[in-house]
């Protein structure tokens, strides 16, 4: 079976066929780094996670790009009152962002762009849009003509007709022409310089509209035409709509061929988590409240399907790490197993459907938490064949083929072996020596061996501390 992805274009599982035939360049929107991620932004950045993974366990070579918004107006604000400069107000939380994603062992993007350092392509693809009469400068500020533009709204199926009613009530209180026209450009404010805040344009000196960094940072790093472009479902209107309209408007050409969003993880309350809501939690919170990074990773890939909605709780936390343990403890005992003299036929067929399952749940829009069900009930019968001694060599190897299959979405059961805290504070034991001894090659050494495996060392004025980032 092919891969089929839902393309929220179309509507449908479509077979999945990228332009060129075994390279796929996905964007995806990443974090506004005015504050931390919560958990809610996180399980969309899984959800791209493992789409990229599920892209290269189906043999394609993948160019993923996930922009960090380190300009809007909730960073000017925070800025300003911080008096510093966005530049330092943003430092912080785009740096706990990467700490998270690798808390989370998310696989690196290719690329992660910042808006504030991409606006030259934005004030050349908006000069485009000026010119092609798909926008109009008012004032100082640059809006889109969404009225140019018939396309509009067919990613969200919107009636055009809704969108023109609601139009006239509040136009008056704009330069637009038309209400849901959106702005690309905004005119320098007074206060906006001393923050860093402002960039000369051949409009006038401003700063870019939120919508325009996707399309200019997308073009500069994939071309005209994505393969896949994912967002949570939040996104798709006005985001995404404004997306393709500046692209298509500039490039003339389709922006991107496939459309994946994914659902919200609601609070305990059932409400979508969000910051300006005010109650949400973010990954420290957990960890802080004692939770296990892997279990939350698990929870918010594995629990429910990435277009249905889950609900954050303690509850389904502790359920998801008592999941975690099962596959790790079977992953152990099949790597410590003596294998039986003989192979068990009807077992080995049993192996086979369930990795031939998993691979068509995978393939069956990204359906991890089905392929995830097949594994435990075959850890089931895998547990009582270890018992009755009927699993030999070719079972054992099968065994551990279907592991790493679905390690290579889930990346739990071998991360992060038991032991292993203690093992990196004798190796920081060592490489103190080594440096007292002034045995700097091995120090060295040391210090390059735990970056490979993701383990940086940090000298702070308590000692050195350890913390887990993406192994490189
Ligand atoms: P932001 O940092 O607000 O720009 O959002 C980053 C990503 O998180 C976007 O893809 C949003 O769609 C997604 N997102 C925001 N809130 C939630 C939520 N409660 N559940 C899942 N995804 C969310
Ligand atoms: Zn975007």
């Amino acid at each position: 079976m092919t891969l089929r992805l839902h393309n929220t274009l179309t509507g449908a599982k479509d077979p999945f066929e990228p332009l060129e035939e075994d390279q796929v360049r996905m964007y995806t929107c990443g974090p506004t780094v005015w504050n931390f991620a919560h958990v809610g932004n996180l399980r969309a950045f899984l959800f791209y996670d493992i789409v990229r993974r599920h892209l290269q366990v189906s043999g394609y070579r993948v160019t993923h790009v996930m922009n960090l918004t380190d300009i809007d107006d909730r960073i000017l604000d925070q800025a300003m009152h911080a008096g510093t400069t966005i530049g330092e107000y943003t430092k912080p939380y785009a740096a706990a962002f990467f700490e998270d994603m690798a808390a989370l062992r998310a696989e690196r993007a290719e690329q992660y762009p910042r808006a504030t350092e991409h606006i030259p392509e934005m004030v050349e693809m908006i000069a485009t849009l000026v010119a092609n009469g798909n926008a109009y400068v008012a004032d100082g500020d640059v809006y889109y003509r969404i009225a140019s533009f018939p396309a509009y709204g067919a990613l969200s199926h919107l009636d055009r007709a809704g969108l023109k009613a609601g139009a006239r009530v509040a136009s008056d209180k704009y330069d637009k022409e038309h209400v849901s026209d959106f702005a690309l450009w905004k005119k320098a404010q007074p206060g906006d310089e001393k923050i860093g805040a402002a960039w000369d344009a051949p409009f006038g000196r401003g700063r870019p509209g939120w919508h325009i960094e996707c399309s200019a940072m997308s073009k500069r790093y994939l071309g005209d035409t994505l393969d896949i472009h994912a967002g949570g479902v939040d996104l798709m209107f006005p985001h995404h709509e404004n997306e393709i309209a500046q692209s298509e408007a500039a490039n003339h050409k389709t922006y991107a061929r496939v459309w994946l969003h994914s659902e919200h993880l609601a609070d305990a309350t059932g409400e979508k988590m969000s910051k300006s809501a005010g109650g949400f939690t973010t990954l420290r919170d957990l960890i802080d409240a004692g939770h296990d990074p892997l279990a939350i990773r698990f929870f918010l890939i594995a629990n429910a399907h990435y277009r249905s909605r889950v609900r954050l709780s303690p509850e389904a936390l502790h359920a998801a790490a008592e999941q975690v343990r099962r596959l790790r403890e079977f992953t152990e005992r099949v790597n410590r197993a003596t294998p039986a003299d003989s192979e068990d036929a009807e077992f080995a067929h049993r192996i086979e459907q369930v990795r031939a399952g998993y691979r068509e749940a995978l393939d069956d829009d990204l359906n991890l938490p089905q392929g995830v069900g097949l594994v435990f009930d075959l850890i089931r019968e895998a547990n009582a064949a270890l018992d009755a001694d009927r699993v030999g060599p070719n079972n054992k190897a099968s065994l551990l083929e279907l592991i790493d299959e679905v390690d290579a979405h889930l990346d739990v059961m071998r991360a992060e072996e038991p032991g292993l805290a203690d093992e990196v504070e004798r190796l920081i034991a060592e490489r103190e020596a080594a440096r007292k001894a002034r045995d700097f090659a091995r120090s060295d050494q040391i210090r390059e061996d735990l970056r490979t495996r993701g383990i940086v060392l940090e000298d702070s004025k308590d000692g050195v501390r350890w913390r887990r980032v993406a192994p490189y």
